[in-house]
């Protein structure tokens, strides 16, 4: 186990103090890493602590995007006004991670760089079309969210070299909507089933821009451009959600799980989800689709 716990105060000696301790490793609410280091997946010889970085903990807005520190819990991501206003998909999916314990210290950051394909804020900010900013020594990349897997559990980001610090999010202008579905045993403390985020754009009555994400379907959350397709220059319509559910199902490819179900079963479901995550988005009732199930 660690045998040491430091609390840099910023950015700068987070990096120097993962540069001076070999075996460092980035914590933030350590709800899954104290696991790991429990179960023995994971090793560390110094936890560095990054929730006090106050950069890491802010929301900010300008006219054209959204900021959102690593380091910003579910429950903040949640209950902020202008992620509820401007990126309600990702309000909806922080606000169903877990339990209010795990919301009130769980990160953004955090979720990411588990790297667990249905992570519920990972499939909204991949439809979201969000970028991670991530610092080193060696300077600053940003990359998309969704090109952060390197395998179930695996990311991209070395959290024993560098820091997630952000998600940048692009504003879409008038007519931009989001939202979040989700398919689990119960309410609260349940893996998902599934899950899946839609974003779209509609400008005189038609969908101009749309970004779908399922999982977990494949070992990351899926971009899936064909349901997308089906949307771009359509009016929308039960009949036009129908057609990109059914792209969607083509798209999917769901394993057989002990945990969450045959591969049939989530593979029609992914088709259920989606319609009615773009019926909230495209602002139309919701229809009585008789499946049953916790959704959010
Ligand atoms: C009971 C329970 C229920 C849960 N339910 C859900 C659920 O419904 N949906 C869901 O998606 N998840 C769920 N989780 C998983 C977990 O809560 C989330 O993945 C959480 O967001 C992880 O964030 P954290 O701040 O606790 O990360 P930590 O545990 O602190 O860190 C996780 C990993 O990320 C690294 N890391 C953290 N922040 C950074 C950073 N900024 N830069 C670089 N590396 C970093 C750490 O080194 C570690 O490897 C659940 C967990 C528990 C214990």
């Amino acid at each position: 186990m660690p045998q040491e716990y430091l609390l840099p105060a910023s950015i700068e000696e987070c990096l120097h103090m993962l540069a001076v301790y070999p075996g460092g490793r980035i914590i933030a609410g350590g709800t899954d890493l104290m696991l790991d280091l429990r179960e023995g997946r994971k090793e560390a010889k110094a936890l560095i602590d990054i929730t006090r970085i106050g950069e890491l903990k802010r929301i900010s807005a300008d006219k054209d995007r959204i900021s959102i520190g690593a380091a910003v819990t579910h429950a903040e991501v949640a209950a902020s006004e202008l992620i509820r206003q401007r990126l309600p998909a990702l309000a909806a999916a922080a606000g169903a991670v877990g339990s209010p314990q795990v919301r009130n210290v769980g990160t953004l950051g955090g979720n990411i760089v588990n790297a667990q394909p249905a992570a519920d804020t990972a499939v909204a900010l991949v439809a979201l079309g969000a970028r991670a900013v991530i610092v080193s020594a060696a300077g600053e990349r940003q990359v998309a969210v969704e090109d952060l897997y390197a395998g179930v559990g695996r990311s991209q980001v070395d959290a024993s070299k560098e820091i997630l610090t952000k998600f940048i999010i692009d504003l879409w202008g008038a007519g931009d909507a989001s939202a979040f579905a989700r398919l689990a045993r119960r309410r609260t403390l349940s893996l998902p089933v599934l899950n899946v985020a839609v974003r779209v754009k509609l400008k005189e009555g038609r969908c101009t821009r749309a970004r779908v994400c399922l999982a977990p379907v494949v070992p990351r959350p899926l971009p899936c451009q064909e349901a997308a397709s089906v949307l771009i220059g359509q009016p929308p319509t039960e009949e036009v959600i129908a057609r990109a559910a059914a792209a969607a199902k083509q798209a999917a490819h769901p394993r057989d799980s002990l945990l969450r179900g045959p591969a049939n079963y989530r593979k029609d479901m992914v088709e259920v989800l989606l319609k009615r995550a773009l019926r909230e988005a495209f602002g139309l009732p919701a229809e009585e689709d008789g499946h049953q199930g916790q959704t959010v």
